[in-house]
């Protein structure tokens, strides 16, 4: 049997050299299962949010819920769900941000882009959006109506990519 050379892109390889170094310095094997912090956030995935940095947060703090968008889908609301009921988390943060990569297009189209590339049928909603205000608000309004939901506090929060600042607008 020939010896099987395996390769990695050469990101994978640096992130699991960066695993070592963190493995090296690893002092947080003791935290509870609970957040700290008793806090759970909704937040877009875009990578120039980091939420962490942005809230002060440290591991073991809060549970980091993040998706496209940072939209209360089901999934995420399932999440939410399980911190909640399970984990014990009282407080809701909901993170969007200016520029976000779900103002530029039109779930129509790039349904019909895949399709077009793929052969296959595309029936997954993308959940594009036009207004980034209007949008937080009702991520916010569905978490504090869901009936799973409990009745807690929900912030929703634009970050400013430009400044780095956070603006309440629910
Ligand atoms: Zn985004």
């Amino acid at each position: 049997m020939a010896t099987q050379t395996q390769t990695y892109s050469t990101e994978f390889e640096r992130a699991l050299a960066e695993n070592e170094r963190y493995v090296a310095q690893f002092d947080r094997s003791a935290l509870p299962l609970p957040p700290g912090r008793k806090l759970a956030v909704l937040a877009c995935m875009d990578a120039r949010l980091t939420v962490e940095d942005v809230l002060g947060l440290r591991t073991g703090d809060a549970h980091i819920i993040r998706n496209a968008g940072g939209l209360a889908t089901d999934d995420a609301i399932r999440s939410l769900v399980i911190s909640q009921r399970l984990l014990g988390t009282e407080e809701v943060l909901v993170i969007e941000h200016t520029g976000c990569g779900m103002l530029t297009f039109e779930d129509e189209a790039v349904r019909h882009d895949i399709a077009a590339e793929t052969g296959a049928d595309v029936d997954l909603p993308l959940h594009a959006f036009r207004d980034l205000d209007e949008n937080v608000r009702a991520q916010v309004d569905r978490i504090r109506e869901h009936p799973w939901i409990k009745d807690v506090p929900v912030h929703g929060l634009i970050y400013e990519v430009e400044s780095g600042r956070l603006k309440k607008v629910a």
